[in-house]
Order: C-alpha cells, then structure tokens, then sequence
C-alpha cells in the first residue's frame, strides 16, 4: 500500500481561503490505491488506472444508417426516377464480399458494411420494389444515409483517459474499441468513527445528557455514494489512549480514517492528541461557514481527516474538502465538482472574505430555477439537509444576496458519487 508524505498537509498561513486549500490537495496528494484488472461488466463507478486507447476504428467500416437500397450516386437520373436491378443483399455482421458494381443496387440493413464504391444509401419506404429491380425517386443527395468509417473513433484516440470516473456511457465506449477488461484503482477503504461522551449508538439507549450518533451514518452514507469500502469502527470515547489505540489498528489496514467531533481545540477534544502519538495533525483553519477547523493528518501512512462534530458541518466539509482529497487518493483526474447559476429565492447577509454555503432547496419558477433557503441555519440542523437539493455557494468576494440575484448552485447530486 501506497504511503502519504510526511508532511503533505503542513500549512503555516493563518486563514486559508478554499481555493489554496483544494490546490493544495490537487499538488500535494497522490493516489494511494494500487491499480487491479477487473471484467469491464465490474468496472462501474471505479476510476480508469490507464488511458484507454483504440486500436482500430469505430465504426470499423463505412456502413447503413437505415434499411434500403445501397447505389453509386452517380448512376442516378437527375431529376426522375431511376430504376436499377438488385444485385445483391447485405445484413448487419455479412459483408457482400465483393466490390458494388455499377448500375446495380443492393439491399442494405442498418449496420451493414456500405459495399465498396457505393456512396448512398436510399430508406426502403422511398423504393418501389418491382421484379428483381427497384424504383428509386429523385432528390436525395449524394453521401445520403452513410456512417463513415472511423466517424465515432480513429485508431490511436485516447478515448479515456487515466483518472476518469467510469460511468455507464465510459463502459460503452470501451467495449466499442474492444476491451473486455479494465485497469482500474481498487476501491479507498475507509474506516470511520464517531467521538464523543454524549454520543450514541440509534440503536442504544440515550441517558440524560446523551445525543444519538448522526455523522457516522451521514458520513458512512457519503463514503459509500462515492464507491468506497467503508469499515463502520463505532462511536470513541473522549480519552486519548482510547483513540490513539483504535487509530493506529486501524491505519494498519485503511486507506483513510475518518473522525467527526473532537477538533475545536476545546478541552475535551483528544483527537489532535491520539492523532500525534502515531502521526501528525494539521488544523486547516479554512475561511469558510459552515465547517471550520477541518484537521488533516496522517497516522503512520495512512490519511486522517477530522470533520467537525456538527452534523451539518460535518457532512457539507466533506463534501467541499475530504471529497475532493479522497478523489486524488483514489487516482481521480478531476476532484471539482460543477456549479450551475440559479436564482436566489432569498436574502442573506454575508460578510466577505469568507466562502459560504447556504442549503437550499430548487424550485421551478416561470422557467427559472430559484433557490429556496431553509428556515434555520444552523450547522446543527439536520433537517436543512434533508430539506436541501444542495448548496448555494458564495464565493470569498459575495457580499450580502438579494432576492432575484444569480447565485452558483452545488447539486447534492454532484458530490454523491
Ligand atoms: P465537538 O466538535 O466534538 O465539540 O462537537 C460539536 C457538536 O457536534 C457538539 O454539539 C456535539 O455533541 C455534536 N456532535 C459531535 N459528534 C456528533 C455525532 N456523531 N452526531 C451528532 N452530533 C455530534
Ligand atoms: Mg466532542
């Protein structure tokens, strides 16, 4: 297994706007899993470890675009009609195994090879079959109803390339130049744990004072969304030893271990400790609402993010930051996610200098998407989440929104997968 470099996540600057922050990761973060060889049938959803490239043409020959009559255009009337004897047949995957001949037309399938020298193809509802030959009206242009060979793919195309994700069109496109496997990266183990006193197993009791464990779940549930082996490792206790002990069994076989809770540098928070026993611990203080500090570390070689505790932060500063590390780390070329525009259904005050996201939900109006705000906007509030469609994300420059204005959206779509 790959390693982290000492140090990859060391930062020195005080507030790190996010761009820095996702520049970093892009430069500094390699992948980490090993590549494997998989049934192209088994390959949805994996990141490509090669360019995939074309050793020959797609489509492999000239062919039909439609059932009919193939002909040499240039025996054709102009202007009337031209009748030509039927010299032969041709289906998909049967060539006719001779050259066309002129003066001739042969019947054609979609998909067939275009026998040679013939240049148009006439749709089968436009002829007149009669006695052996066939009628033929004017007006269709020369080349009409031809697929070119190589029209789709030339032979040497990188078609993908190393780092694509593999979506069902990807899986199409390989089997078209004729791979039947794929090298792709072995899916990220990722190991993830909940911390906390007053946190709770849902199916445990909650004594006074006692919340249930919400992240693990949201946190469990993003990972998986995204094609990770995913190791449930339960809720820690606020105790150093504790943590460190359970941190370093499993680093021994994670790609990237993952805590919510347990970073704001209150007295009470272990993890910055637990983590330095066996590694190191960077406190990315990020200018960003909701969700700062965001740790970043190893334990031994293995990565280490710290989310914060509040559910909503929690889950939105994985989508904005441990995404896009756990993209790289899993051989990904792209780690950004698109932003469509969409029209604010709301008011907000925003300070500048900061990068903030605003759960809404997306509306239909008059053609328009507008972008609802939840009631609350509390980091805490999980049913703004549940609420939500995605983030309206406002850049560092943004001041404060007015109903009507433009503003960028990030579809929670995007960041599922
Ligand atoms: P902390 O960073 O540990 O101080 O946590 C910040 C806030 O998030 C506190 O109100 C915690 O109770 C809450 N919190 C921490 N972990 C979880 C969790 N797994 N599920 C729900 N809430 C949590
Ligand atoms: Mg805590």
């Amino acid at each position: 297994m790959a390693q982290l470099k000492d140090d990859c996540f060391a930062f020195g600057g005080e507030l790190m706007p996010m761009d820095d922050a996702l520049a970093i990761l892009a430069e500094r973060v390699e992948p980490v899993a090993e590549a494997e060889t998989v049934p192209l049938a088994d390959a949805l959803g994996r990141t490509l470890a090669e360019d995939i490239s074309a050793p020959r043409d797609v489509p492999p020959h000239d062919n039909s675009a439609v059932d009919g009559y193939a002909v040499f255009f240039d025996d054709l009337q102009d202007g009337g009609d031209t009748r030509l004897r039927v010299g032969g047949r041709v289906a998909a995957g049967h060539p006719l195994g001779r050259a066309g001949e002129r003066g001739e037309a042969v019947r054609i399938f979609t998909g067939a090879p275009m026998p040679d020298g013939m240049d148009t193809v006439f749709m089968e509802e436009d002829c007149t079959p009669d006695s052996g030959d066939v009628i033929l009206p004017p007006g269709l242009k020369q080349g009409a109803n031809r697929r070119f060979r190589g029209e789709d793919v030339q032979a040497g195309d990188v078609v993908i390339a190393a780092g694509s994700r593999l979506r069902p069109q990807e899986l199409g496109l390989a089997a078209s130049v004729g791979r039947g496997t794929l090298s792709v990266y072995r899916p990220l183990r990722a190991a993830v744990f909940s911390t906390g006193d007053e946190v709770r197993d849902p199916s445990d009791d909650a004594p006074e004072g006692c919340i249930f464990d919400a992240n693990r779940f949201s946190v469990m549930g993003l990972l998986k969304d995204m094609g990770c082996a995913v190791t449930d490792l339960g809720i820690l206790a606020d105790d150093e030893d504790g943590m460190a002990e359970a941190l370093g069994s499993a680093a021994r076989d994670h790609d990237v271990l993952l805590t919510s809770g347990g970073v704001s540098a209150g007295e009470e928070d272990h993890v910055k400790a637990a983590v330095e026993r066996n590694g190191e611990i960077h406190f990315w203080r990020l200018s960003i609402k909701p969700g700062r500090p965001i740790a970043l570390g190893r334990v031994g070689g293995t990565a280490f993010v710290g989310l914060p505790g509040n559910p909503v932060a929690a889950m939105v500063t994985f989508m904005v930051l441990a995404r896009p590390l756990l993209l790289r780390l899993g051989g990904a070329r792209e780690i950004d996610a698109p932003r469509y525009p969409v029209i604010a259904g709301f008011d907000y005050k925003k300070k500048t200098g900061r990068r903030e996201w605003v759960r809404a939900r997306l509306n239909r109006d008059n053609g328009r998407l507008v972008a609802q705000k939840y009631r609350s906007g509390g980091s805490g509030i999980l049913t703004s989440m549940v609420f939500a469609d995605g983030l309206v994300e406002l850049p560092e420059e943004r001041g404060n929104v007015t109903t009507g204005e433009q503003v960028d959206f990030l579809p929670f779509s995007e960041v599922a997968r």
